[in-house]
């Protein structure tokens, strides 16, 4: 499986916006963001004067920015965009419902995890059961009614003994529900637009793969 080695914090810095993809790190003072803002490379702080906003370059930046929010590569962006041109409705709005949908995000809105990042390796290491059975898959796409829940033997580990303590209820969106002493989630219906982080530009993104 591909994997992205580089440094997460200049995704940040080359979209020009906290992206939040570090967790706890992101809303603290060691955030890199918050020392360097210009974009990374050895000419990133001049280049960042000299920018021209073509349509092009606003509608790339559009769909780098929601692609590396989700953590996901290219070639399974496009997937899914060819996947919301099929369905029913605006296709923008399809293909944030389904990158919604993916199984990292679900743990990261549930709050079992800090990251989407952190969600992705906790499923790789096969942590969670949906709908009774082992899952790791962290693009797997849940559907209304699905059960996620944390194995029993993973309970014991640190990461979720801490979680147990902590874990915040509060911030879970309405189409999701936690369990907080269970530490589990059930899916009550599929996400809607008002749901999905409001600073992404969807028409863009269907701008940028209609134009090419
Ligand atoms: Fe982005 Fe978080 Fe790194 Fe800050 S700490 S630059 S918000 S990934």
């Amino acid at each position: 499986m591909a994997r992205y080695v580089d440094s997460v914090c200049k995704l940040c810095r080359r979209e020009g916006e906290k992206l939040f993809l570090k967790g706890d790190r992101c809303y603290s003072q060691k955030c890199s963001f918050e020392k360097r803002s210009y974009p990374p490379g050895l000419h990133g702080r001049q280049a960042q004067f000299r920018r021209k906003e073509s349509d092009y370059r606003v509608q790339l930046r559009a769909k780098q920015k929601t692609r590396r929010v989700y953590g996901v590569f290219e070639r399974q962006f496009r997937r899914y965009f060819r996947q919301a041109q099929h369905q029913k409705g605006l296709t923008g709005v399809n293909l944030l419902i389904i990158l919604e949908s993916r199984l990292d995000n679900v743990i990261y809105r549930l709050g079992l995890a800090s990251s989407r990042a952190q969600a992705r390796q906790l499923i790789n290491h096969g942590h969670f059961d949906v709908n009774g059975r082992k899952t790791n898959i962290p693009s797997f796409l849940v559907n209304p009614g699905d059960n996620i829940i944390v194995r029993e033997n993973s309970k014991a580990k640190p990461h979720f003994k801490e979680l147990a303590k902590n874990v915040d209820g509060g911030r879970v969106p309405d189409w999701l529900e936690l369990d907080q002493n269970n530490l589990s989630g059930r899916v009550l219906s599929k996400p809607a637009r008002e749901h999905i982080d409001a600073t992404l530009e969807e028409q863009l993104i269907v701008e940028y793969y209609s134009a090419r």
